[in-house]
């Protein structure tokens, strides 16, 4: 329990491959601080990058999750009192928050057709955050109004130069604002605004979510009291806080886990399809082993070379 609320952590894995051995102790974690503390674990499916992620992934996801050890009491399928569990069975809820948002002043329609828009479907993982935003479409605002079909650029006020594509929606930070909080693993963080990250693309022109509001919408409506997840996600919880506080939500707690790597000292990636809890399952290691090599500290001296 913490100040009264029963501690509620969560497992977010998107099914875009196959889950490793990186994935798995950030999971353990997550799950040895639900039990430590008498609480509950959900699993949520973060399946909202559509090209990506692959039905086959969702049920090996399951399958591996349970072989590991994982016990989740709500999750997509188990069902629970904040379903559904899975992302792209919540479109209202993400729609209803963007509206919100909206509607504050908080966001402003961008029409610059940029990596970091097409990639904000992902969590931006070690070494795949975006370039903070130069601000290009700041203040246009006043350049699209609301049609029949959804926003449509408004040719009275012909601002943008690409007056025919749907924006997508950027939420506009504070340059300078110092984003503090105190992490459970790495104690006190700070980012500043328009320095460690830009203004960040919240709904895509494809009208799907951006991995920052669907996570902060979902963390909050599934009531979880910590987030337990890689390092590599620092950043995004600053970003994730300022989604938090212009919704008027109550941000839960953030332990942030040291990454994995491997021998050449590279994050573990999907592709490291050696270390695949898939691939070690059929190696006949056992998870035990798995959880004991990682406590001694080695990766996969014993276990396979990671593929490059
Ligand atoms: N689905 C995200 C991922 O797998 C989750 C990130 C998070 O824990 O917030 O990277």
């Amino acid at each position: 329990m913490s100040g009264g609320r029963t501690y509620r952590g969560r497992l977010a894995p998107s099914p875009t491959g196959h889950l490793h051995l990186g994935h798995a102790r950030t999971f353990w974690t997550a799950q040895e601080r639900a039990q430590g503390q008498g609480g509950v674990l959900v699993l949520r499916n973060e399946d909202l990058d559509r090209q990506r992620c692959k039905p086959e992934f969702v049920s090996a996801m399951l399958e591996d999750l349970r072989w590991f050890g994982f016990h989740w009491v709500e999750g997509p399928d188990v069902g629970g009192p904040h379903a559904p569990y899975t992302q792209s069975e919540r479109m209202p809820l993400y729609r209803t928050a963007f509206e919100r948002l909206r509607a504050g002043g908080f966001l402003y329609p961008c029409t610059c057709s940029r990596q970091d828009v097409l990639r904000a479907l992902q969590a931006p993982h070690q070494g795949e955050d975006e370039p903070v935003y130069p601000g290009t479409c700041r203040g246009r605002e006043k350049s699209f109004k609301l049609g029949v079909s959804g926003l449509e650029f408004d040719a009275s006020n012909p601002q943008p130069q690409t007056p025919n594509s749907k924006p997508s929606w950027r939420f506009r930070v504070s340059d300078g604002q110092a984003v503090s909080f105190h992490d459970g693993q790495l104690g006190p963080q700070t980012f500043v605004a328009g320095a460690d990250f830009g203004d960040f693309v919240v709904w895509r022109n494809d009208d799907l979510p951006a991995y920052q509001l669907a996570c902060v919408v979902d963390d909050a409506a599934m009531g979880i009291t910590e987030v337990v997840r890689g390092a590599d996600l620092l950043a995004s919880t600053a970003r994730q806080l300022l989604l938090y506080e212009a919704l008027g939500l109550k941000a839960p707690a953030f332990h942030h886990c040291p990454l994995m790597t491997d021998e050449r000292g590279v994050r573990l990636a999907k592709r490291h399809d050696a270390l695949s809890l898939r691939v070690l399952r059929v190696r006949g290691v056992s998870p035990a082993e798995l959880r004991a090599g990682w406590i001694r500290g080695e990766l996969s001296s014993n276990l396979g070379t990671p593929m490059p």
